[in-house]
Parts: C-alpha cells; sequence; structure tokens
C-alpha cells in the first residue's frame, strides 16, 4: 500500500533525541530555546515561540492580537477544522469568507463585503502550502487597523515573492504545525513566528500558564527566584524531546522541498493532457513546498470522486478526500446554522489528494501516475 504521507525521520532525530534524553532534561528548555532560534534563522524571523500545536499557535496569537468574546475574525471556511476552532477558544465569531477556486485561498476580493464594526482581525491560511495573496489581505488589514495572522500550518519553506513565509513581512503572527502530514514533523508541534519583542513575550507567558520565570531560567538561577501569574495562560508547551526531533527535521528541510517539488513536477507531466482532471499550478511569484498535491475531478459528483478513490485504493494507492468545509460540521452547524460557501464546498467534493512524501521511490511514483491515468474520467 502506497500511503498519502510519511514523515521522513532517520538516526540524526534518534541521535539527537537520545542525547537529549540523556541530559535529564525533556520538558521545555535548552532545546526549545535552540530549536526555536535555529527555526526563526530559517524563516527569517526575529522571535519564534514554540508551543504543542499549531492549532495552540492560533489560539495563542488571536489573543496576542487582542481577539476577545463578541469580535469577529475572517477567515476562510476552506481548511482544517483547527483554524476556525482556535477563533471559537477565544469566544469570538468566525465570519467565513469563499475561496478563490483557482487557488482554493480566501478570495481578498470578497473580505470587503464581510467585515463590521466587530471585525478585529483576518485569518489567512495557506492551505496546502500555497501561499495566499499576502499583499492585498495586509493591505486591507493596514487600512482597517485590523490584525493578520497567518495559519502557515502547511506552508514551511515555501516563498512569497522571495520572502519565507514567517519572516512577518505581511503579517506581526505566523503560525505553523509540525504534525506527521505536514512537510516537517515532531510528532505534533508548533511554531509562532513574530517581529514584536512585546508580542513574543505574550507569547511566552500565554503558553506557560502566564508564569513569569520558566522553568529553565529558575533552575539556573543562584538566588531564589518566586514566579508570578500576571495574566491567564495555559500548559501549551514543546518538550525538548520534541524540539531534538524538529532541529534534525529542520536539517532536512530544503531536501524534503527538493524532492516533494521534483514528485509533483513528475504527476503535472503525467496529468496534463487529462480533460476530466483539475491541476494546481504555482502561484506567480511564489515557491510552493507541496505539503500535499491535490487534484480536482472537474465537474464530478461526490459518488464519482469516491468511485475513482476507491478504483485506487483497490491498486493499492491510499488517497483522501480534498481540503473540507468547516461550517458544513455538525459543530458549526449547532452555533451558526446553515451557512454556504458555494467554491469551497465544490472544491472539497471534488478534489483528491494523492500520496506525496520525500522517500516515495520511482516505482511508487509511476504507479500512481499510471493508475490515476486508466481511472481518470
Ligand atoms: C494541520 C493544520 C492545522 C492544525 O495543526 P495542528 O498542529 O495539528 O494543531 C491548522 N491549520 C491548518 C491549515 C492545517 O493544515
Amino acid at each position: 500500500m502506497i500511503p498519502v504521507a510519511k514523515p521522513e525521520l532517520g538516526e540524526e532525530e534518534i541521535a539527537l533525541v537520545a542525547e537529549t534524553i540523556r541530559s535529564g532534561w525533556i520538558t521545555q528548555g535548552p532545546r526549545v530555546a535552540e530549536f526555536e532560534q535555529a527555526f526563526a534563522a530559517r524563516v527569517g524571523a526575529r522571535h519564534a515561540v514554540a508551543v504543542s500545536n499549531c492549532t495552540t499557535a492560533l489560539h495563542c496569537s488571536l489573543i496576542a492580537a487582542g481577539v476577545g468574546a463578541g469580535d469577529e475574525v475572517i477567515v476562510t471556511p476552506h481548511s482544517y477544522i483547527a483554524t476556525s476552532n482556535a477563533i471559537l477558544y477565544c469566544g469570538a465569531r468566525p465570519v467565513f469568507v469563499d475561496i478563490d477556486p483557482a487557488t482554493l485561498n480566501m478570495d481578498p476580493l470578497r473580505v470587503a463585503k464581510a467585515l463590521t464594526h466587530r471585525t478585529k482581525a483576518i485569518m489567512v491560511v495557506h492551505q496546502v502550502g500555497r501561499p495566499s495573496d499576502l499583499e492585498a489581505l495586509a493591505g486591507i488589514a493596514a487600512a482597517r487597523g485590523l490584525k493578520l495572522i497567518e495559519d502557515a500550518a502547511c506552508a514551511i519553506g515555501s516563498t512569497y515573492h522571495g520572502r519565507p513565509i514567517g519572516d512577518n513581512c505581511y503579517a506581526p503572527l505566523v503560525c505553523f504545525s509540525f504534525h506527521p502530514r505536514k512537510v516537517i514533523s515532531t510528532g505534533d508541534g508548533g511554531m509562532i513566528t513574530t517581529g514584536d519583542p512585546v508580542l513574543a513575550s505574550h507569547l511566552r507567558l500565554l503558553r506557560q500558564h502566564g508564569m513569569s520565570v520558566n522553568d529553565l531560567e529558575r533552575h539556573k538561577s543562584k538566588t531564589v527566584v518566586t514566579e508570578t501569574y500576571p495574566i491567564l495562560g495555559y500548559n501549551y508547551r514543546l518538550t525538548d524531546v520534541q524540539a531534538a526531533i524538529g532541529l534534525a527535521q529542520l536539517a532536512r528541510l530544503d531536501g524534503i522541498i527538493m524532492r516533494r517539488r521534483s514528485i509533483a513536477a513528475n504527476y503535472d507531466a503525467a496529468f496534463a493532457g487529462l480533460p476530466g482532471i483539475g491541476l494546481f499550478a504555482e502561484p506567480p511569484g511564489a515557491r510552493w513546498n507541496h505539503q500535499t498535491y491535490l487534484i480536482r475531478m472537474l465537474g464530478a459528483s461526490v459518488k464519482k470522486r469516491d468511485d475513482f478513490m476507491q478504483a485506487l485504493l483497490e491498486e493499492g494507492i491510499a488517497t483522501r478526500r480534498g481540503i473540507m468545509s468547516i461550517h458544513r460540521e455538525a459543530s458549526y452547524i449547532s452555533r451558526f446554522g446553515q451557512q454556504s460557501f458555494p467554491e469551497s464546498e465544490q472544491a472539497s467534493d471534488q478534489c483528491v489528494c494523492l500520496p506525496l512524501y520525500a522517500q516515495m521511490g520511482d516505482a511508487d511514483i509511476a504507479k500512481v501516475c499510471s493508475a490515476v491515468r486508466k481511472h481518470a474520467p
């Protein structure tokens, strides 16, 4: 069976984890600090704050941006449910804006109509690692005095206008995920980058109970330290064991992306002539890490899409449905009633995610290419 995704892990991760365990310090400590510095350097950010996953990264970022009860946040319904759940955690309302079907990302032209006096922030998602139109969205945010937060869960290593996603050129807060479905993984894990030292210290308080002194500082102190808890915080820490994996993963990032891009180019060439299949091109001016390879079955019903996925499964090839439409889930319908975002819904129903991971062998790539060509409508 060819899986949809698979993290690339090896001896380097094992060695660094072993070293970390032998050090005797396994929770958030020196490795996390080292991982934060390496990550910030990699994406060109001034500060990087590690947290337990991208969902908690989004939650902390929203709080740091001042989002609270009664506020509205503009967001796409075409994303993993964590994106807008983080808005609900703040007591705020996710106001969905439909996507541009060509990019699967929020359509900036639709944002103006969704703004109200309650709008506090815009949460932009770089879906499947394809950079969104940051320039347009940052322009709207600046003109209306809104905070722009990037859900870059999938976008480590992607670039926009030559700048790495995460350098805070367009948004003060950018959130990443290290779940195994993403390009690099620590099992679970997340990171927030910011250019603002005040936001960075706020985020550091939020991730560990609002505690004024962290464990490592207290441990190293030559004098007795009594910590205080000036704000309500959470336990959203990454551990040093996870950070050790992350350091080894960061060193692999360029190689992983190079391989992913080459597999995607193979797929693009193999499927280019198929009339029933739509492909997603690299956005102009951007470099896409190909976190997920999607094809779109043009005009297909859900039944036809599922039949296609079943045919591939029977040939030993795992696939997944496209990106979900969050507003269709019961936990949203019960809060906000039925909402309709036709572009998002159609894309959810017609897209299929194909296997793509760095260690995928050439024979497996060829097998996927011929099976898709054989079963494509
Ligand atoms: C995976 C993902 C998340 C959630 O990341 P976790 O690290 O699993 O919390 C959020 N947003 C998007 C767009 C994602 O793809």
